[in-house]
């Protein structure tokens, strides 16, 4: 683990709690090196979207709430795709305010008729690889399209 790290946890932690995480020092590391990343990209994302699609919530048309990233196919649906590779595909992704993000949750949202053209894609995608997870196979029944 970095020094810095390390001091900086001593100031905040008693020995009894530092130990067992420096034990996993270096997957913390990781974790907080993919956090990092992970926000750069959500924040850099969300401006390039700003700037091709303008300063303007997806759903409701409001530009003065906080704007947020999402997925309209939603992040846990894309992993239990096994189609992890696709997280930062912009297709998948609208400009929300917080409000109608809120409001849609992790949910497949289906008043959204990106939602259905995006599932057929991803099912394309799935179904191209032949080699179905369990997962995928109760996804594909359960949308059924063909
Ligand atoms: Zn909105």
């Amino acid at each position: 683990m970095k020094n810095n790290l390390q001091i900086l946890l001593k100031e905040f932690l008693s020995e009894k709690q530092l130990k067992p995480i420096l034990a996993r020092a270096e997957e913390l590391e990781l974790i907080i090196k993919v956090r990092k990343l992970k926000g750069r990209w959500h924040r850099e994302t969300l401006q390039k979207l700003i700037k091709e699609r303008g300063e303007v919530c997806e759903i409701c048309n409001l530009h003065d709430n906080k704007l947020t990233l999402d997925h309209i196919i939603p992040k846990k649906v894309l992993f239990d795709m096994e189609l992890d590779e696709y997280y930062t595909d912009e297709s998948n992704l609208q400009i929300l305010c917080a409000l109608c993000n809120s409001k849609k949750g992790s949910q497949l949202d289906f008043s959204n008729s990106k939602t259905i053209v995006l599932l057929e894609k991803y099912i394309a995608l799935i179904k191209s690889r032949g080699d179905f997870s369990k997962e995928s196979k109760e996804l594909y029944t359960r949308f059924n399209m063909n």
